[in-house]
């Protein structure tokens, strides 16, 4: 083992299922990364809030992986918006685990603002360095979702200093970054942009004709795929509105498969976003196009992605977004809003189209070329694959956090340095083989 590292994840654990509102791309990002990092020979313990009575304290999850659950708060589900008053006793509760480890932890990887907090706290008393991933931001948040923000204003304090005392900061696209710097004043030298990816095991393209067959889909009718949490904030009822756009000013119809939800039937009751969506198809005329299956496990998601003609993902913004990855890595082309991670993930015609957000009638009008058009949906197709292979595999996003962490550790993150290397993560790996390669 290279040595052991702690990655922190107050709400979103590796164990959850997820597809529900609370449960979602942070806890893939956590699972992978954890997996991947082990794959390279890291010890790592995955630290996340106790909120089973039936798990133990301690779970090997896979080789070189365990999950350790903290008590903090009632050990049942909390929404995490209010789970930032049990974070002094999941730090005390954390710092009473680590010290009762024999081999120490030399960095931890905080994820979210109420995981820097306790890492930061970690750092205070036992001088742990830390790096965090915030996988969104309050600031971003209360622009876009206003008064509909849950969290309590105290976040915006807490993330000023969790990136003030982090030894560094990953952010997850170039408008992360750029919303570090510009809405918090964060330090450019201290950021590194390392993208989330996709596991090629998992999501690989299955011939169109026999996903169909297994999900018991029309072969012959168009399909449009939208996969994801059912909240407000993921835009869902832009498809729904584009449907009704695409029957009334392009004669087209096609089937929109909604995939996600709280449980594996959909349930208005149980996802209200659910039920507020079937009224929207109903009131444009295409509820008998519109087809929810309710949330989906991993094993079955590449047969979606591989049996629809074109994926959607329309959120009004997205910190990073990794369907779109899993989408285009079954060859299926992705329309998306221009915004955060999709925007740099989805290539505008290549892999695919970028509309702005909130206009359901751009979004039909991408569509209506897609789905009319075979030989651009195939080579869009091939290009989506190239482009998720080349960049977005977990492998490669592990080595780039690996090596940013060894970075931190090499003690060389002196500010001059770090100047110059504010930088894309493929120039990390560069950097960093220079400083950590003997001579
Ligand atoms: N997901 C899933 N089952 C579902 C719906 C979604 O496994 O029924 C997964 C999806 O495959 C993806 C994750 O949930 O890996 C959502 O991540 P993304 O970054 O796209 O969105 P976020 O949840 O971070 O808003």
């Amino acid at each position: 083992m290279k040595w052991r590292l702690a990655l922190i994840s107050e709400h979103a654990s590796p164990l959850a299922l997820v597809g529900g509102v609370d449960a979602g791309g942070q806890n893939i990002a956590v699972a992978e990364l954890a997996y991947h990092l082990a794959k390279l020979g890291y010890g790592v313990d995955v630290f996340t809030r106790w909120d089973d009575a039936n798990l133990p304290e301690t779970v090997e999850w896979k080789p070189g992986v365990r999950v350790v659950h903290v008590q903090a708060g009632p050990t049942t589900f909390v929404p995490k918006e209010e789970l930032l008053c049990y974070m002094d006793e999941f730090t005390e509760n954390a710092i009473r685990f680590i010290d009762r480890q024999t081999d120490p932890y030399k960095l931890i990887h905080a994820h979210f603002f109420m995981s820097g907090l306790v890492a930061a706290n970690i750092k205070r008393s036992l001088g742990i360095p830390f790096v965090v991933t915030f996988h969104a931001l309050g600031e971003v948040r209360k622009q876009i979702q206003g008064s509909c923000d849950q969290f309590p204003p105290e976040r915006f304090t807490i993330e000023q200093r969790v990136i003030c005392e982090a030894d560094a900061l990953v952010a997850l696209c170039h408008q992360d970054r750029e919303d570090l710097v510009n809405l918090y004043e964060a330090d450019r030298a201290k950021i590194f942009t390392i993208a989330n990816g996709f596991n090629p095991d998992e999501f690989y393209p299955i011939d169109k004709p026999l996903a169909r067959i297994v999900l018991g889909l029309d072969p012959a009718e168009p399909v449009i795929l939208q996969l994801g949490r059912m909240v407000p904030r993921k835009g869902v009822d832009n498809v729904v509105r584009a449907l009704g756009h695409l029957r009334r000013a392009y004669g087209m119809v096609a089937r929109l498969l909604i995939v996600g939800g709280e449980s594996d039937l959909p349930d208005p009751d149980l996802t209200p976003e659910i039920g507020r969506l079937q009224e929207l198809a109903k009131e444009e005329g295409v509820e008998q196009w519109v087809t929810f299956t309710g949330r989906r496990q991993r094993e079955t998601l590449r047969y979606y992605y591989s049996a629809a003609d074109v994926f959607v993902t329309t959120p009004w913004y997205e910190p990073f977004g990794i369907t779109p990855l899993e989408a285009m890595a079954c060859g299926t082309p992705v329309v998306g809003s221009a915004v955060g991670g999709i925007k740099q993930t989805v290539l505008d015609g290549e892999t695919g189209f970028l509309v702005p957000a909130n206009d359901p009638q751009a979004l039909a009008a991408k569509l209506a070329a897609l789905l009319y058009s075979k030989k651009l949906r195939l080579v869009m197709s091939e290009e989506a694959i190239q482009h998720v292979q080349d960049n977005y595999t977990w492998f490669e996003i592990a080595h780039q956090t690996a090596n940013l962490y060894e970075l931190v550790l090499s003690g060389q993150l002196t500010p001059a340095k770090m100047q110059r290397r504010t930088m894309l993560p493929s120039a990390i790996q560069r950097d960093v083989s220079a400083i950590i390669t003997p001579k």
